[in-house]
């Protein structure tokens, strides 16, 4: 049994949109409305107003301030709930009280769980409490049983709702009785143990003129204008469709190794650490190909469908070592693209050998 989490576009109607846009309102409202309490109640009497009183006092609220009654409830007390383990937080770090919520945060979010099916997925709806349907395109449809939904605004502007669900059984893919290893790379986005070179598509550099061309002409713009907004609403999208590409990449890829093979053998990269050391070009080609992003679903997926990824220590000599004889030569600069092995003189691809050897060496961790 697992939990998976599934991620919609929706296209809420003119009076969805304006219930969603209250409803983002109002739970910042409660935010910083007890935020401030809590503040002053400490401020005064040494005392916490906890999750609870705040609960109580939001019925009380609601009788006075009779529209915080007409968005969905659910979703102002979990705005009770974030505001309560923001207090706590920042309360046993020492680091002064919580910020409040901001009307020019660009990001909207609320949570709601699901209470007597009140959330639902039918017939290309997705149902919300007080929304009820609401329009999706995708055809994917959940599995398991609806935990909570967050729905979301970006700064581009489009709605989004993500259903968290449990209960998900999911079916195993059948044994392929064949193992690889994978050598990422700058050059390439990943080397295979069987010789396969996977192309980095570098998405973000195919579209970097045009999105310095929109944050040129954004910079132009009185900042807050409705010129400005159009500009900004422009940027948002472009970055968004390139982490769109980005992620279908990243899935189609993930998704097809793990059908492919039963053990899958990684390199423990420290991405961080190659951010930081490395020229400006490069940094923004390491961002690009997304490894990290990359070996979360490789993890995940190998976990739903039974397959065994094997992460091997990141100062494993991979380059050095030659994979037909064991010889272990000395170190090789990144331009070096073929060698050949002093001890039985094997003629060696650089990263195909790296990949057979990060294979060897994951098969023997997992057999170990
Ligand atoms: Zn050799």
């Amino acid at each position: 049994m697992a939990e998976k989490a599934y991620k919609y576009r929706i296209y809420p109607n003119k009076k969805q949109q304006e219930l969603i846009q209250k409803t983002f309102g109002c739970t910042r409202f409660v935010y910083n409305y007890y935020l401030d309490k809590k503040i002053k109640t400490y401020e005064q009497d040494k005392m916490t107003f906890t999750y609870n009183m705040c609960s109580k006092d939001l019925t009380q609220l609601k009788k006075e301030l009779i529209w915080l009654k007409e968005v969905d409830s659910v979703g102002l007390q979990s705005s009770l709930r974030d505001l309560d383990m923001a207090y706590q937080k920042f309360f046993k770090e020492h680091s002064g009280y919580p910020k409040f919520k901001s009307k020019k945060n660009r990001h909207k979010s609320y949570k709601t769980k699901n209470t007597n099916n009140c959330l639902g997925f039918e017939n290309k709806h997705i149902k919300l409490p007080k929304l009820g349907l609401v329009k999706v395109r995708d055809k994917q449809i959940p599995q398991g049983r609806i935990l909570n939904a967050t729905i979301s605004q970006e700064s581009n502007g489009q709605y989004y709702c993500s259903l968290c669900c449990t209960d998900i059984t999911f079916e195993q893919l059948p044994k392929t009785n064949r193992n690889i290893g994978l050598d990422l790379g700058i050059v390439d986005f990943a080397i295979l143990s069987d010789g396969t070179k996977i192309d980095n598509p570098r998405f973000y550099e195919k579209s970097e003129k045009k999105l310095a061309k929109l944050q040129r002409e954004l910079s132009r713009k009185t900042i807050g204008s409705n010129r400005w907004n159009k500009a900004r609403v422009k940027v948002a999208k472009l970055q968004k469709h390139i982490s769109n590409q980005r992620n279908d990449f990243l899935q189609k890829i993930s998704t097809s190794i793990v059908q492919n093979f039963d053990v899958i053998s990684i390199e423990d990269l420290d991405v961080k650490s190659m951010r930081e050391t490395d020229s400006n070009t490069r940094n923004k080609r390491v961002g690009d190909v997304s490894w990290s992003e990359f070996r979360r679903m490789l993890t995940y997926k190998c976990e739903w469908y039974g397959k065994t990824l094997s992460v091997i220590d990141r100062y494993f000599p991979s380059s050095q070592i030659c994979h037909c004889c064991g010889h272990r030569d000395s170190k090789k600069s990144e331009d070096i693209r073929i060698w050949s092995c002093p001890a039985c003189n094997s003629e060696l691809d650089r990263d195909v050998n790296a990949a057979i050897n990060i294979l060897n060496e994951g098969l023997r961790l997992v057999n170990n």
